[in-house]
């Protein structure tokens, strides 16, 4: 495909306009960033696995009948995806602590929590994208108490879904993060769909039995093996690619 408009580059990925009103490519980069862009690296091979990831995992979403923005993978790097109204709002679902919940709360990294929590966060890098409650959603406008029921009912659907279908490749899910996104038709119905991507990138996934981290906390934590981790989870769902470019059969961490 012929290079089109860059509209966006975020910190890990770049949107290109797509061929057709109302789509979109999403570009997976080997960039990778942590702790609110304070610390920079790059992956190598990363953009490839992630999107292949990405891709295999909003697909068994759609197949539930969950909506997602992802038309079809194009490439290596690139997907085609529906252009939303992107809410800036994103959730974090928990089912074990870890990260900034075991920081927060001083509970110890790997206790199941009692259920599952879900948290909302303002989708704001200059503002360190901040806890936020319902209140700060509905009074700033950013989505009505029923986009928030929805936002809320996808989130524990998928946390559901995705443990089981991880917990098969034995992979545990202990937290992620989604974004949403407002897609219209052509009557003017408005819909939330799925949004950005799904990956190890937005994932806390831990080896079933060794408890092995295999997602970007080895990066955040400077531990070794990052890119092969990505590439394993990749191996156990199946989608690892067989003719990789140089890229992927080589994988190492810079940083
Ligand atoms: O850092 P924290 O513990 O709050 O992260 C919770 C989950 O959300 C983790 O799976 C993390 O990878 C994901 N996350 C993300 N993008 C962010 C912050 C967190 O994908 N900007």
């Amino acid at each position: 495909m012929a290079k089109q408009r860059r509209i966006y580059e975020g910190k890990t990925k770049d949107l290109f306009e797509g061929p057709e009103p109302g789509t979109l490519v999403q570009h997976f980069r080997d960039d990778a960033t942590a702790f609110n862009n304070k610390k920079r690296g790059t992956i190598t091979g990363k953009g490839v696995l992630n999107n292949r990831i990405s891709e295999y995992l909003m697909l068994r979403l759609h197949d539930i009948g969950v909506p997602t923005h992802f038309i079809r993978r194009l490439n290596m790097r690139e997907q085609l995806i529906r252009e939303v109204e992107i809410i800036p709002v994103k959730i974090s679902i928990r089912n074990v602590a870890a990260g900034s919940m075991s920081e927060r709360f001083g509970i110890d990294e790997g206790t199941p929590l009692p259920r599952s929590i879900v948290e909302y966060y303002w989708k704001n890098d200059e503002h360190s994208s901040p806890m936020i409650s319902e209140e700060h959603i509905t009074a700033f406008g950013w989505a009505a108490p029923q986009d928030i029921d929805d936002m809320l009912a996808l989130s524990l659907r998928i946390n559901d879904y995705l443990s089981g279908l991880l917990f098969g490749a034995g992979v545990k899910l202990i937290d992620f993060k989604l974004e949403f996104g407002r897609s219209y038709d052509e009557n003017g119905e408005m819909r939330i769909l799925i949004a950005d991507e799904i990956s190890p990138d937005t994932c806390r996934l831990w080896d079933v039995e060794t408890q092995e981290k295999l997602d970007k906390d080895r990066f955040r934590l400077d531990m070794s093996g990052v890119a092969e981790a990505y590439q394993e989870v990749a191996r156990r769902l199946g989608v690892l690619p067989t003719s990789a470019p140089g890229d992927v059969t080589e994988l190492k961490t810079m940083q």
